[in-house]
């Protein structure tokens, strides 16, 4: 049956009737009612209103080849067709899986060997949680279980990944937020380290690592596990010095490295891999998001050879995975996908042409009155709202200057997402040059409307 054709009022009824959203003020929903986003053609959303929006954020960082792709629509159709459902479990595996563990790893060489399937990212930093408890108790040192996490990092919405991640009104709603899971402050040089110089500022938040270990006690560290550009928390870019720095801590105290590529991964850095543009290398990554390009939900966690080897070469089993570990229509698809990122040079494209254009273009924002700065790496952009150019201060909270402004957004054509006063966009890797003009020129009368109304 083909969903049936309602006016916007009716679906606004349904929703509101039976439908409990994910991340939502329920109260706010219900007094304004749903935005129905009805279909999409390459970097644009079409609402049941007949307006056309710019998706600035790929759907949720996700959607990084753009809606409408035949040939990843036909890979699904032809999988599912042909072997819609097997398992990976109990020694059996199917071509669609064993294909994409093959190109994946491919895709990832040298360093990266082995790949476990998993239906999300949360699922995939739950499982890289499981990997690390699991390769120190066969290093016969278990009681090497404490993670180090970020504040204001995101790892998900699981229990473990809203433990690991570091998000203050997260962790207010979770009963107890899971022991063994501890935090450093982020490297967030806009917001925490005013007056500082961006190199200096990288290193002490670094050495806080260093600190937090020798807190603990460097024999019960498991892991640091960490976004190499933070998304959700507001596209959090650390200075250079940051990530050669925390590799050289982990190193020295033999503790393992993890790297969250879910946003950073295939592409959006200019890069394979965020690790890979700070040049670190962590021995887990975990990947969902652009692995399909979000047209089926997949991720995976990529292992190099110390936590790979050690899993592969026995010492029982691993009793874990998912009903859906490998799924065949959507490995099919994440095939399909490394095809095109191949086929197209997107990866390429983003690090030669339509990266440098965009953070040229983007740069340009920090002219207006509302930005106190315009930073962004890649296809990543982020802006941050101030009363006060000069001396970084905000608006009150109150006056919902970040909300407002997406709101401002929303209806003139453009979806750009605030994290409190900070915006940010990450926009499909494909967008071409007139898009990004479009971007940034409907970015800038967004915040001409959000200063208009922010003086009443
Ligand atoms: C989105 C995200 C996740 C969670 O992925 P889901 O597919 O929503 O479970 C985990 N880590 C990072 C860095 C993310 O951005």
């Amino acid at each position: 049956m083909p969903i049936p054709i309602r006016s916007k009022q009716d679906w606004q009824a349904l929703d509101a009737a039976h439908h409990l959203h994910p991340f939502t003020d329920y109260a706010d929903l219900a007094a304004k009612g749903a935005r129905i986003i009805s279909w999409a053609e390459g970097a644009h959303l079409h609402d049941a209103d007949g307006r056309t929006i710019l998706d600035g954020m790929s759907g949720l960082w996700c959607v990084n080849l753009g809606y409408g792709r035949r040939e990843l629509a036909e890979a699904a159709q032809r999988q599912m067709l042909e072997l819609p459902y097997y398992n990976n479990f109990f020694q059996t595996a199917h071509p669609p899986a064993i294909e994409l563990a093959h190109r994946l790893a491919e895709f990832a060489a040298p360093d990266y060997t082995r790949v476990f399937f998993t239906g999300s990212g949360s699922e995939s930093v739950d499982t890289a949680i499981r990997m690390i408890w699991r390769y120190w108790q066969l290093q016969g040192q278990p009681q090497r279980n404490v993670i180090i996490g970020r504040r204001n990092g995101y790892h998900g919405s699981t229990i473990a990944g809203a433990s690991l991640g570091g998000m203050k009104a997260v962790h207010a709603q979770l009963a107890h937020p899971l022991p063994g899971f501890v935090h450093i402050d982020q490297p967030y040089a806009f917001g925490e380290g005013a007056g500082l110089d961006p190199a200096a500022f990288g290193l002490e938040r670094a050495r806080q690592l260093a600190q937090k270990i020798e807190e603990i006690g460097p024999d019960k560290v498991a892991a640091f596990f960490a976004e190499p550009i933070q998304g959700a928390g507001g596209v959090i870019i650390p200075p250079d010095t940051y990530w050669p720095e925390i590799e050289r801590i982990c190193r020295h105290h033999g503790i393992l490295l993890v790297t969250d590529e879910v946003i950073c991964g295939f592409g959006r850095t200019g890069q394979r891999f965020g690790a890979e543009y700070f040049g670190v290398k962590p021995d887990l990554m975990t990947v969902a998001k652009g692995l399909t390009s979000g047209y089926v939900p997949m991720g995976a966690v990529l292992l190099g050879a110390r936590v790979g080897e050690a899993l592969a070469s026995g010492g029982g089993e691993f009793f874990h995975g998912y009903t859906y570990s490998g799924h065949p229509v959507a490995a099919a698809v994440a095939l399909e996908v490394l095809r095109v990122l191949e086929r197209e040079r997107v990866i390429e494209r983003v690090r030669e042409d339509t990266g440098p254009y965009l953070q040229q273009r983007w740069r340009t924002l920090a002219e207006h009155p509302l930005v106190g700065e315009a930073r962004g790496l890649g296809f990543f952009g982020a802006i941050e709202l101030v009363k006060d150019k000069a001396s970084r201060e905000r608006f009150p909270e109150e006056k919902s200057a970040g909300l407002r402004c997406r709101e401002f957004c929303f209806d003139n054509g453009l979806v750009m997402r605030a994290v409190g006063d900070t915006m940010i966009v990450a926009p499909p890797l494909i967008l071409d040059r007139d898009g990004i003009d479009e971007l940034v020129e409907k970015a800038w009368k967004c915040l001409d409307l959000t200063a208009q109304a922010l003086r009443n």
